[in-house]
């Protein structure tokens, strides 16, 4: 846990990235492709962070270790509170530990019958064939919201994934399945009995009141969360600067992610994170970064 004014760390230029999405989950890139593209846009270290899946991990480290680049095993976990759906990245993880490998794959069960659902409900709705569409242009074994979304645009119903969300996919839309995800006390928990690190994903993006967030940070603390995301690629430069304070505020590490999921989205390239604001800690600071680091034994 961090403490605003501990260690002066050197942060600039940004060469971490620890939240990105391979075509395991709703990314459009290998895992080997995207971390030949990140190494190319000057990242250094690289957490591949797949919704509620780890397997592709071990093809991103071999091509990882072939360019000289540090992987960080990683894992972006839907959770339900409060009937909001939250994200927290897991770094650092073991994918292997039994209790992350039983958690992943309930998600995965109940998202199998949510694109089913999600499939009955289009169907209502006059749109025929949107799961065996979706399930077609799912490449790993999660079947997500994104892929709904870009079987909307192929088939015209959308002019883009951003409609699909806003028209169908989204909360209190005709195709919205309510989440039945992991509690944040379990999330966390899987995360750090893999041996890593819990934090926050996006903390801008959720539909939540000031004490609400406060009231979940608090939570997420409690229960061993280490960081949250300051710097997303999806949020504005003041929502950076905000949590930062956040941050502070709360004590917890500071970690920063692109949240890319491919090269044809709007979301940001890889490697333009901007640094850290002053006075965060990196939620990497104390990383060997030569040596894999420790395990959790208990
Ligand atoms: P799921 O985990 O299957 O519910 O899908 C959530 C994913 O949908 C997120 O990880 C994003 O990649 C994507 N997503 C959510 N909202 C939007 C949006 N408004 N526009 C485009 N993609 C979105
Ligand atoms: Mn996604
Ligand atoms: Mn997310
Ligand atoms: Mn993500």
């Amino acid at each position: 846990m961090g403490n605003s004014n501990a260690i002066p760390v050197s942060i600039a230029p940004q060469r971490h990235d620890m939240h990105t999405h391979s075509l395991r989950s709703d990314g459009t890139l290998t895992p080997s492709e995207l971390v030949r593209r990140a190494h190319a846009a000057g990242v250094e270290v690289l957490a591949l962070t797949d919704h509620d899946v780890t397997d592709g991990i071990a093809e991103a480290q071999t091509a990882a270790a072939a360019h000289g680049m540090r992987l960080i095993a990683g894992v972006e976990i839907s959770v339900t509170w409060r009937s909001q759906t939250l994200h927290i990245v897991g770094l650092n993880i073991d994918p292997g530990h039994p209790e992350m490998r039983q958690g992943l794959a309930r998600l995965r069960e109940f998202r199998q019958w949510r694109a089913e659902e999600i499939g009955r409900r289009l169907q209502k709705k006059r749109i025929e064939g949107a799961y065996e569409g979706a399930a077609r242009l799912a490449k790993g074994t999660i079947i997500s919201r994104t892929h709904f979304a870009r079987f909307l645009v192929d088939q015209g119903y959308v002019r883009g994934p951003q409609q699909a969300f806003r028209q169908f996919l989204g909360q209190g839309k005709p195709g919205h399945v309510p989440g039945r995800w992991a509690t944040l006390e379990e999330a966390v928990q899987w995360i750090v009995a893999a041996g890593g690190q819990a934090v926050v994903a996006h903390p801008a993006r959720y539909k939540l009141s000031a004490g609400k967030l406060r009231l979940m940070l608090g939570e997420f603390r409690e229960c061993g969360g280490a960081a949250i995301e300051v710097i997303s690629g999806s949020h504005t430069p003041e929502a950076n600067r905000h949590f930062a304070g956040v941050a502070a505020e709360h004590g917890f590490l500071a970690s920063a992610g692109s949240d890319y999921h491919g090269p044809e989205k709007t979301w940001m390239d890889l490697g333009r994170l901007p640094a850290l604001p002053e006075g965060c800690i990196p939620v990497w600071h104390d990383w060997n970064m030569n040596v894999k680091p420790p395990m959790n034994t208990d």
